[in-house]
């Protein structure tokens, strides 16, 4: 019932690609509501509250919760935090702060997964431009996913666009994945790299692209809490996520809103169709 290619690839059929997409809008849209709620003095906890209602409410279920033991539905990484956050209601977000949210929701066994770095009020300028040149990374990673380009394009696409916008630090250890009847699918992949390496793209295959891009540089750890990721030197990082499915009429961005057709037709022009199935 589940098709693997040679290389272990899951490949979606038709049917099961609109279960993904449907999957995808539930937390498009609940990025969308964390997106339009964020405020100071709000808590990572208040905005973890309203996305497990919000992915409840559509009939799916929030995929973090219990992931090897994580504890609430989204990852909360504030500032220097990378990725992989926990929310608590320690410290109320601050106006200047940037918090990346990711969110993962399951319906009917299949996985969606996204996420986004948001301002909290006005911020300094340097971080409206991280942000920009993170989500911009994301986009030219997921032109890269045409039928019979190479898995290594999406990093080496990533890298290239990173590094011609200033000395970003794009941390090595963490990448995108295989995503469908689980989150964590082969292949891992990289935000960094050559291109024209490992399997080509066929129709069917989903990835979830995300660029995580840091003020400095591009070394971290792991805080005591055993999830939290944090820049070494302290300073801010940015994280955007998209889960996409490969098509034979391009890329069609399963998490977002519009399958990813705004930005895409910009980048893609005639090759970036969406199958029409956008909100
Ligand atoms: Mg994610
Ligand atoms: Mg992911």
């Amino acid at each position: 019932m589940f098709k693997k290619n040679k290389h272990g690839i899951q490949i979606k059929s038709a049917e099961q690609l609109d279960k993904m997409r449907a999957a995808g809008l539930v937390v498009g849209r609940t990025l969308q509501l964390l997106r339009e709620s964020v405020r100071p003095g709000m808590t990572p906890l208040d905005l973890d509250a309203i996305a497990e209602k919000a992915i409840r409410d559509e009939g799916a279920v929030p995929s973090f919760k219990g992931y090897q033991g994580f504890p609430a539905t989204i990852c909360a990484s504030v500032n220097e935090e990378v990725v992989h956050g926990i929310p608590s209601d320690r410290r109320p977000l601050r106006e200047g702060d940037v918090i990346s949210i990711d969110c993962g929701a399951i319906l009917d066994g299949w996985h969606g997964d996204s996420a986004i770095t948001m301002a909290v009020g006005e911020v300094d300028p340097k971080l409206t431009e991280l942000m920009r040149v993170t989500e911009e990374a994301m986009w030219r990673g997921i032109a890269a996913l045409t039928v019979g380009r190479h898995l290594s394009d999406i990093g080496y696409e990533v890298e290239r666009y990173v590094r011609s916008q200033g000395r970003y630090g794009i941390p090595q250890e963490y990448g995108g994945h295989g995503i469908g009847t689980e989150m964590h699918m082969d292949p891992w992949v990289a935000n960094h790299g050559k291109p024209g390496r490992g399997p080509r793209f066929e129709p069917g295959m989903c990835f979830a692209v995300e660029p995580m891009v840091n003020l400095g540089t591009d070394r971290t750890r792991v805080l005591s809490d055993d999830w939290t990721v944090v820049t070494i030197d302290g300073k801010p990082s940015a994280h955007f996520e998209h889960s996409v499915a490969v098509t034979d009429n391009g890329p069609w961005v399963l998490t977002a809103l519009d399958g990813g057709k705004a930005r895409l037709s910009e980048l893609l022009g005639e090759k970036a169709a969406t199958d029409g199935k956008t909100e």
